[in-house]
């Protein structure tokens, strides 16, 4: 069994309860971060922990959260649980008012914290090997899709419907112009370039992109961060999604028609594992 962290306690998961009134549970009134495990080490710690308070000060949570805290929760999961690849999962909510209100409880509600881990091979999977299948559907999201909240209904929705067409995933389509994917961010490769949809609220600000993007340009890859139609994508010579888990993931069709030669493409490959090389390095 688990151990999991609940607002300063480390509990076995069966043990670890929270209010019927969380505001995480009535309302979606929560922020969440994935942070991959590879060696028992913690990737790209320093962006989660900043996209976290940003996520945390768009929506006036009004906490700051502690960096040096939260390093060690992280570490002790890691080593209680005897991680050696997959992730932590973090969630902060607006916390316990009591009752149900649509209005933001008292400044000093206590925040509720939680943090687990999932075990998973994360190097060397099918689907780096392989590659995903992708459907393409509309994107119903909120506006505010910069802000990384557990309002997550849509993108499950989007899955499955990929999932009941034969296909691993989606992309979503806004104005015939991709956003991003399901829980990952989304690239084309034409002529050697790089095409990646600029940063907004129409996106999450992924950690891994940021990291990935580098990677390109230490690479001498020319990068084009622009929105790029479907179209655009059924005809590019390559195409790839990232994330924390994921690292940099190929995608070999789109909607049925075969994305380059159907097979994952070099461009993904030379910056996964520099990706790889260097957030290794630089693990915490
Ligand atoms: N977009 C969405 C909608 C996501 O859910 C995720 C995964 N959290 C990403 C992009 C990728 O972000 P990151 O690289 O920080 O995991």
């Amino acid at each position: 069994m688990r151990t999991v962290y609940l607002n300063g306690a480390y509990l076995p998961e069966n043990e670890a309860n929270i209010s019927i009134f969380d505001r995480g549970f009535l309302f979606a009134d929560g922020v969440y971060e994935v942070t991959t495990v590879v060696d028992g080490k913690l990737i790209g710690f320093e962006g989660h922990i900043q996209r976290l308070q940003r996520s945390l000060d768009e929506l006036s949570f009004g906490h700051k959260i502690d960096r040096e805290e939260l390093l060690g929760i992280h570490r002790e999961l890691v080593s209680l649980n005897g991680i050696d690849q997959g992730m932590i999962y973090l969630q902060i909510t607006r916390g316990n008012p009591g009752d149900r209100d649509f209005a933001f409880p008292p400044a000093d509600t206590p925040v509720t914290m939680v943090l687990f881990t999932q075990e998973k091979q994360v190097v060397g999977t099918s689907v780096e090997a392989n590659g995903l299948k992708i459907i393409s559907v509309e994107d119903l999201r909120w506006g505010r899709r910069d802000i990384k909240t557990v309002q997550l209904l849509y993108p499950s929705l989007a899955k499955m419907e990929a999932k009941a067409r034969g296909a691993d995933d989606a992309w979503l389509l806004q104005d015939g112009f991709v956003t991003e994917g399901t829980s990952n961010n989304a690239y084309i490769v034409n002529g050697g370039k790089i095409i990646t949809r600029d940063l907004s609220k129409d996106i999450l600000h992924g950690i891994t992109r940021k990291s990935v993007l580098d990677c390109a340009r230490l690479l001498q890859m020319e990068v084009e961060e622009r929105p790029f139609t479907l179209k655009e994508a059924y005809g590019a010579d390559e195409a790839f999604v990232t994330s924390a888990s994921g690292f940099t993931n190929p995608v070999v069709e789109i909607d049925g028609k075969t994305i380059g030669t159907g097979k994952p493409g070099p461009v993904g490959d030379k910056l996964r594992q520099l990706y790889l090389e260097e957030n290794r390095k630089a693990a915490l």
